[in-house]
């Protein structure tokens, strides 16, 4: 069956474009566009078939009264060489929600043409074998892409950046196979210690596999980091500048603040853009020793709230935390904050305008430990505040920035969770085969061959319709 849809949103502007993919995309040519008035004769047109690839000015019409709904551009792609495989014609219409629903309507006149559901051209790609799933999930993460990495990442994974790496991963684990399978097949060809020599070679080629699996993919979670947002948490003691260090964020011009769902009163989020990464802020409730139940509860969601996340900022007010010891001034953890302090806990000494002499940053005896994980500003005077913008950035970058990598490795493999999944699956398969101490060939086999299959089903050797089903529908109508 043909499907059609708006592929543009649904607003005013200057084009939109309604895609026809399917068999009958050119009865849509012949039954709805014709030369356009002002140019040639159009009975010399009745038979000419479009030219592929090339755009060209036509009028749009009613399929059965002939009425004019608009002038466009209209374009032909022949199968199989198209987004979907299949014979794909574009009509490029102004985009005005009257033009537009006149022309979808249209459409419906079509015989063999029916409206598309979400997602329902990429499956068709899909199922035409042009994309596969990492290739479907690269381009669902382009379009909902809000951050110059996220675009990085999800176009390098629509151009098949994943697929080729699940595809070499998968032929190394099959050429494991092909070592078991000789013994099965050759043995009687065999002389002393052949099987010997290859049941080793294969086992030890699926302990290196199993070790890049783990270092180089599983322990690295940027990937699903940078995809999802890195969680960053707002913490401290009450009234020291948390929130408005939340505003100070909220208020940069180069920020993009969206609400984010499931706002809670102690826990309020926002999401921006820091040099590119993508950073989902929350601000909790200040931390001390409370009575208070109702402040009990709050302090309790806050310390999930930085236990969830993936790095935090501490935020402390200088006048209080500079105290005077015998040895001099020094930078003092309150111990309600104290607990929550781990190696990815950054500090922020704040309201710095209140202190006569700010604390030497650079590692100065004052802040001792602190230093290059802690910046004194003030948020009232905004003094401090580029600096530490800058060094936060920076933070961040060496620790999900892939593009900033040296040794090569440029796209995290793992960017859903359906990925990791897969891929323990075929770790603990291989592993099942090197901890195998007799020599029963045939189920040695079996565990590579599964670890074979787990990998294929990350790129879509799918056996379960519903993830099919689920990753089509989050996509828009017209994709
Ligand atoms: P929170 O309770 O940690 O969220 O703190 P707030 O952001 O609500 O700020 C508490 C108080 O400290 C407010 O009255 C702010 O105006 C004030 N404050 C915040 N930053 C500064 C600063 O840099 N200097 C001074 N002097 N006051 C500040
Ligand atoms: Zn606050």
């Amino acid at each position: 069956r043909t499907v059609y849809a708006l592929s543009t949103p649904l607003g005013k502007a200057g084009v939109a474009v309604v895609r026809i993919s399917g068999p009958d995309a050119l009865q849509a040519w012949s039954g709805m566009t014709r030369p356009a008035t002002r140019r040639a004769d159009p009975t010399s047109d009745r038979q000419r078939e479009p030219t592929p690839w090339r755009m060209e000015r036509r009028d749009i019409v009613h399929p059965t009264t002939k009425d004019k709904l608009d002038d466009g551009l209209v374009v032909f792609f022949k199968a199989p060489s198209s987004f979907t495989t299949e014979d794909v014609l574009e009509l490029h219409i102004h985009s005005g929600r009257a033009v537009i629903s006149s022309v979808l309507s249209a459409l419906a006149h079509i015989p063999g043409c029916r409206p598309a559901e979400p997602g329902e051209f990429t499956r068709r790609a899909f199922e035409g074998g042009r994309l596969d799933l990492t290739q479907v999930e690269g381009l669902k993460d382009l379009i909902n892409a809000e951050t110059e990495l996220q675009r990085r990442m999800a176009l390098q994974n629509a151009g098949g950046a994943a697929k080729q790496e699940f595809d070499e991963l998968r032929s190394d684990i099959l050429e494991c196979l092909v070592l078991l399978e000789a013994i099965v097949d050759f043995s009687e060809e065999f002389h002393e210690g052949d099987e010997e020599k290859l049941f080793q070679d294969s086992m030890s080629n699926s302990s290196s596999i199993i070790r890049v699996l783990t270092i180089d993919h599983l322990n690295n979670p940027r990937g699903e980091i940078l995809r999802s947002g890195i969680r960053l948490a707002i913490f401290g003691p009450p009234n020291v500048g948390k929130s408005s260090l939340l505003n100070y964020l909220a208020k940069r011009e180069a920020s993009i603040v969206t609400d984010v769902p499931g706002t809670t009163r102690d826990v309020v989020e926002l999401s921006l853009d820091l040099g590119g990464l993508p950073v989902i802020v929350a601000d909790t409730a200040g931390l001390r020793k409370a009575d208070d139940l109702v402040e009990n509860i709050g302090i309790g969601r806050a310390q999930d709230t930085v236990k969830g996340s993936n790095i935090s900022l501490c935020v402390l007010s200088l006048p209080d935390a500079l105290v005077q010891t015998p040895e001099g001034p020094r930078i003092q953890i309150p111990p309600s904050v104290a607990p929550l302090i781990t190696p990815s806990t950054y500090f922020l000494l704040n309201k710095m305008d209140m202190v006569k002499s700010p604390p030497d940053m650079s590692g100065g005896e004052e802040v001792g430990a602190l230093g290059n994980r802690a910046w004194a500003v003030s948020l009232r005077t905004g003094d401090g505040m580029g600096t530490f913008l800058e060094g936060f950035t920076e933070v961040l970058r060496e620790r999900y920035d892939f593009s900033q990598d040296q040794d090569g490795s440029t796209v995290p493999l793992i960017t859903h969770a359906r990925h990791r999944h897969h891929l323990q699956t075929a770790i603990d398969h291989l592993h099942a085969f090197t901890s195998f101490r007799d020599k029963y060939v045939d189920i040695a086999a079996e565990e590579v061959r599964q670890a074979a299959k787990a990998i294929g089903k990350v790129t879509g050797a799918i056996d379960n319709e519903d993830v099919l089903d689920q990753l089509f529908r989050d996509f828009c109508i017209g994709k």
